[in-house]
């Protein structure tokens, strides 16, 4: 019944490729333009982040596109947070219960070329250096422009996967205006290399996202399977009065030595070229986009970051796209009409969209500023307590966001009513030695239902 269908997917990043596999292997006619040339070909010109954090939710859609093991192969397991503080020991913080609840650091570029072949295996047809200049959306009409020339295709639907500066959105919203608004995070990051030991191992844990907390700022490392680390330094751009550092004042090499020997001594002798990758990598900055509408009624529908962008600090904007995917797969499977289906896409995911965004955002300053925190960390410990004493009902924030698919917003939800009990329960204590669980219990009893993953 879908042989006829067909779809005009715009980008072959990591939602748009993964969008043409699961529509090709349900027999759609589908045609992908990508802006980039062919990775396997040039290598990948990422411009984003090198490595990305891989969830539950990522794995599941990679899942039903039969290419999880070929990811799995190349990720390297994180079991938790390896918190770097300014003076003393690092210490391992699990993010679950044990190695069941992990999660994956994925090379962007490798994730991206094994999503491109599994499209092309499907029966997608792939066209690279073409990049969507405008659409004629009465005529059906995309003009593409690559290689020195300017292309033109006619279109039945068009997807919009090409990232968070979307051309398609504009030339949607121009169409019929989308509500398009962007909050400027006023925080930039920058990425740095810890290379292999001259032994050719990690040279620090691999096992772990290595966090360097400093209150407004922070470093992170995530490993890459080639004994690697990807480090990012998060500040503000500009200086905002706190007196933290920022990139307008950490500008040169020397600055980037000097707030490093300050801040992040420890990772000095791991990261010998710092003055170079300082210089050679850009400044990238960190936004929310907020839109009314991701869909012109049939005619095209946006996903990923082109919908949604967000802040990276839960290490979802990729596993939400990819949800977006199997969402949208569903939606069209469930109803033919394009404009519908659209429209029920949009109405199921938006709400969900809205509250990763929002824990994204809360999750930065979980990262740089209350990992070390001696109250947050008694939080933490009484969310295993009571995890272990109500496994159906007391489910730890991060492990409904990360191990789970339950909707966003239902997790988003659930976690402020458990704050509450663990703000209320903790109160003037420094241990859990204190704590009256007959009230925790009846808390948790009381204001938390049942809960299972989502089928
Ligand atoms: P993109 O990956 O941006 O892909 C868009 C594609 O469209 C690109 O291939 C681009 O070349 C193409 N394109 C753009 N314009 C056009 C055009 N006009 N015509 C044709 N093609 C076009 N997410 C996680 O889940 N875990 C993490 O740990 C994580 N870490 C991150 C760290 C940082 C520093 C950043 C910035 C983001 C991070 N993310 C993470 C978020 C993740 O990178 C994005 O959510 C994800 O890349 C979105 O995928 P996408 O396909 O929607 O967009």
């Amino acid at each position: 019944m879908n042989a006829a269908r067909q779809a005009t997917i715009i980008g072959a990043g990591l939602a748009g490729a993964l969008m043409a596999t699961l529509l090709a292997q349900r027999g759609w006619r589908v045609e992908v333009f990508e802006r980039r040339g062919d990775p396997r070909v040039h290598g990948f010109a990422g411009g984003r982040s090198i490595n990305l954090a891989l969830a539950e939710r990522g794995l599941h859609a990679l899942r039903a596109a039969d290419a999880d093991g070929a990811v799995l192969r190349q990720a390297v397991m994180m079991r938790g947070r390896m918190v770097h503080p300014l003076e003393g020991e690092p210490q391992l913080q699990r993010y679950g219960r044990d190695d069941s609840e992990v999660i994956w650091s994925v090379s962007r570029g490798e994730l991206n070329i094994t999503l491109i072949d599994a499209a092309e295996a499907a029966g997608a047809v792939l066209h690279f250096d073409r990049r969507l200049d405008s659409v004629d959306f009465d005529a059906r009409v995309a003009t593409y422009r690559g290689d020195l020339a300017e292309h033109r295709h006619p279109f039945h639907t068009l997807i919009g996967c090409d990232g968070a500066g979307s051309t398609l959105r504009g030339l949607m919203d121009a169409r019929r205006a989308l509500g398009e608004r962007t909050e400027w995070l006023g925080h930039g990051y920058k990425e740095l290399e810890i290379p292999p030991a001259a032994d050719g191992g990690f040279r620090i844990e691999p096992n772990a996202l290595h966090i360097w907390p400093r209150g407004r700022y922070m470093c992170i490392a995530l490993p890459n399977d080639e004994r690697t680390f990807t480090v990012t330094l998060f500040m503000a751009l500009h200086a905002d009065g706190s007196g933290d550092p920022d990139f307008d004042s950490v500008a040169t090499a020397a600055d980037a030595r000097a707030l490093f020997a300050r801040d992040f001594a420890d990772t000095l002798p791991l990261i010998p070229a710092l003055e170079h990758d300082f210089e050679a990598n850009p400044v990238g900055t960190l936004g929310t986009l907020y839109l009314d509408r991701w869909h012109l009624g049939g005619d095209a529908v946006l996903i990923g970051d082109a919908a949604h962008a967000m802040v990276p600090f839960h290490g979802q904007g990729m596993n939400c796209a990819f949800e977006d995917c199997v969402a949208l797969a569903q939606a069209l499977d469930a109803d033919a009409n394009l404009s519908t289906a659209y429209a029920t896409f949009e109405a199921g995911r938006k709400p969900d969209a809205t509250a990763i965004q929002r824990m994204a955002l809360d999750n930065y300053i979980e990262m740089r500023d209350l990992v070390d925190d001696p109250d947050f960390l008694l939080q933490r410990q009484l969310e295993l307590a009571l995890q272990a004493r109500h496994p159906q009902r007391f489910i730890p924030h991060y492990a409904m966001v990360t191990f789970m698919r339950i909707p966003y917003s239902l997790a988003l939800a659930r976690s402020e009513v458990q704050r509450g009990i663990l703000e209320a329960a903790t109160r003037g204590h420094a241990s859990l030695d204190g704590i009256d669980w007959a009230a925790a219990d009846t808390a948790v009893l009381a204001l938390l239902e049942p809960l299972e993953d989502a089928a």
